[in-house]
């Protein structure tokens, strides 16, 4: 298509939500598309990347429907884009109960859930004997039931995948913090540039962004952290389940002798970006408990990232009130790696479909409404 008669859109954020959006925009020729990217407090690349939401106790419905669906989107857009394992692994997770009567619910729950997402694959107990089997350094008792359709992404992977995709289709890529100066203008470095359309991804940073146009954004900054453990006694086979134990903190092997324990949920935090001392003990001791030869010299990374999340923790995106050029996203809370592709698909098919409501979300002014 020529140029001059491409549509013009900027995406703010290059998270999971922007970068998705990114890559399926690129692939479209009607679109010319710029990413800007400030890389602050970015989520993604510091998350866990746990992909297995069937079992929650939450009880919204248009999030675990949103939930359920983006899971079973992910894998189709691993697969699509051939995404290598060490960016997207169906490992199978494990998620523990204390309580044997616990597990029984737990079961019952996974099984009716099953009926309408067959992508959680198998579902089977497992005792302490088969959990040691599946993950050697476990030292913990534990009864569990494990799902083999359970996933682990590497944001930070998936991410520069989907970009480096999307640059193949004439994606441009800009490293930058940009402000909007209107509904079609964005400024960086004091030169404003114009586009039809703007998507606004930018996590956290969303309030900043549309304050300058004068909405208000009920979301808050939620600090998370986690630890990167080097276990070389750990098999350097990547496949082994994700662990999920009740009241503890999520233990993910990766293989090539890497353990991440995470993460900590903190919010509105003074201090945004420095790993604290109080995290590494919180993670710590919480991973000690279920492997007890763990010790804090195994300690060889850390993560800091901002989760932003909302009043009824639900996420949200679509048009921006009485705008026919700027969609947002925002509010993806703890299970973001999980959604935010979804969510950056449906974006991308209001751009066709501008009035499309799915069964996946609240009315956006539940989150967004202009100053008074
Ligand atoms: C420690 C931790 C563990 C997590 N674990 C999991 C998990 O296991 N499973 C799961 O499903 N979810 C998990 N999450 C949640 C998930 O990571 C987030 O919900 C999701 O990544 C949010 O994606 P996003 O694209 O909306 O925002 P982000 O990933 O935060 O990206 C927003 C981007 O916008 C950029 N930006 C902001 N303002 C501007 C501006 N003015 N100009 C330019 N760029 C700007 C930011 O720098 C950032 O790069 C975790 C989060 C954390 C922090």
């Amino acid at each position: 298509m020529k140029k001059s008669k491409m549509k013009k859109v900027a995406i703010i954020g290059g998270g999971i939500v922007g970068a998705t959006a990114a890559y399926l925009l690129s692939k479209e020729s009607k679109y010319a598309v710029t990413l800007y990217d400030s890389g602050e407090y970015q989520a993604t690349k510091a998350a866990a990347g746990i992909i297995s939401p069937w079992l929650s106790k939450r009880r919204n419905r248009q999030w675990y429907a949103l939930a359920k669906d983006g899971a079973a989107y992910i894998s189709e857009l691993a697969e699509e884009t051939q995404m290598e394992p060490d960016t997207y692994l169906k490992s199978g997770t494990i998620v523990t109960r204390k309580q044997p009567a616990d597990v029984d619910e737990l079961e019952q729950l996974a099984l009716k859930r099953r009926e309408s997402a067959p992508e959680m694959g198998e579902i089977k107990r497992v005792n302490a004997e088969n959990i040691r089997h599946l993950l050697p350094l476990v030292t913990a008792d534990l009864e569990d039931i494990f799902i083999s359709g359970g996933a682990r992404i590497d944001g930070d992977r998936f991410v520069s995948h989907l970009l480096k995709l999307g640059e193949k289709h004439g994606l441009k890529v800009i490293n930058n913090q940009v402000k909007l100066v209107n509904e079609q203008t964005v400024l960086m470095d004091e030169k404003e540039k114009t586009f039809d359309y703007i998507f606004v991804c930018a996590g956290s940073g969303i309030n900043e962004l549309l304050d300058s146009l004068n909405y208000e954004v009920l979301v808050h900054p939620q600090k998370g952290q986690l630890i990167e453990l080097a276990v070389p006694k750990y098999p350097t086979d990547i496949s082994a389940p994700v662990l999920m134990p009740e009241g503890e903190k999520d233990f993910m092997p990766l293989g090539h002798g890497k353990l991440i324990i995470g993460a900590t949920h903190e919010n509105n935090p003074e201090n945004k970006t420095d790993f604290t001392e109080a995290a590494l003990h919180e993670l710590l001791t919480s991973a000690m408990r279920i492997d007890n030869n763990l010790k804090e010299k195994d300690l060889v990374g850390t993560r800091v990232g901002m989760r932003a999340f909302t009043d009824d923790f639900a996420p949200f995106f679509g048009w921006l009130a009485n705008s026919q050029h700027i969609l947002v996203a925002s509010g993806l809370g703890s299970s973001g790696l999980t959604t935010g592709p979804l969510i950056a698909k449906l974006m991308v098919s209001l751009l066709e479909s501008p009035h499309l409501f799915s069964n996946y979300e609240k009315e956006i002014s539940n989150y967004v409404h202009e100053k008074g």
